[in-house]
């Protein structure tokens, strides 16, 4: 109770908080990443954005309730280039693009990365993750990272279940000849832990993670059926109810001996 209230009283004054607080879940006014980071109110949207747009601090395209400061938050705050954070990676991809691109025209293909893109963009924000690179059809996003989520295993899952419906309803909407019988799905992998943050390329700006996390959550990726989410025992440990009904599956993957245990979500 007591610490409830004194934590009230110090956010009173800060009313940029509050509006990050009423727009959780929407348009945040200030960025969201460096106030978790740093503590800054850095504005990206309203009249006070201006400014900070006329020095080229903008909407980052990862996620655009963060600004492109804070891809670079851990120079700032840590004087380092990379940082040790805990995250829930995600990895999704269409099944089936490669022989589909050998059937159907460009045009088609990019109509069909493009809804893939838009689509899987929309349910990683809504979970406050960032679509950290994107590959054609494919893309990887972070969880817990600059926008901090206790529960950032939860959020990844949830968002991998909005990927899986909202991808299914605008794929299967498509009707081009060369499609086939087989209809198009995306396979998502997801695994928590210690990544490395930060930029590791001498000549450009590259901000991703990287480690054996990153590497784990690729491998289940790559293992998933179309409609299907494979979790490692990891995120499913901290996610609680959304796994309890997922069967288990065990995985051997490219470059680990032993086989891995993971649960699987199929939403078709
Ligand atoms: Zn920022």
């Amino acid at each position: 109770m007591l610490f409830t209230s004194l934590k009230t009283e110090q956010m009173q004054p800060m009313t940029e908080a509050s509006a990050i607080q009423q727009n959780h879940r929407g348009d945040a006014r200030i960025c969201r990443g460096c106030w978790d980071q740093m503590h800054m109110p850095i504005p990206i949207r309203g009249p006070l954005a201006l400014p900070f747009r006329a020095f080229g601090i903008t909407r980052s395209k990862m996620n655009p309730n963060i600004c492109t400061i804070c891809e670079r938050s851990f120079r700032y705050v840590k004087k380092q280039s990379h940082v040790a954070a805990s995250a829930t990676i995600l990895f999704a991809d269409i099944r089936g693009f490669t022989h589909l691109s050998e059937r159907i025209e460009r045009m088609r293909l990019s109509e069909i990365v493009s809804l893939f893109q838009d689509r899987c963009a929309q349910a990683i924000w809504a979970h406050d993750g960032i679509v950290n690179k994107t590959m054609g059809d494919g893309l990887m996003a972070i969880f817990n990272f600059p926008i901090i989520r206790k529960d950032h295993a939860d959020a990844a899952i949830r968002a991998a279940l909005d990927i899986q419906k909202h991808c299914a309803d605008a794929l299967g909407r498509l009707d081009f000849a060369g499609l086939g019988d087989a209809p198009l799905g995306v396979g998502v992998g997801i695994h928590s832990g210690e990544v490395e943050i930060g930029e590791f390329s001498t000549f450009r700006s590259d901000f991703t993670a990287i480690g054996g996390t990153v590497n784990l959550a690729s491998r289940l990726e790559s293992q998933a059926e179309a409609g299907e989410i494979l979790i490692s025992a990891e995120t499913a440990s901290e996610a609680g109810d959304l796994v309890s009904n997922a069967a288990t599956r065990l995985l051997s993957l490219k470059g680990i001996d032993l086989p891995v245990e993971a649960r699987v979500l199929a939403t078709h």
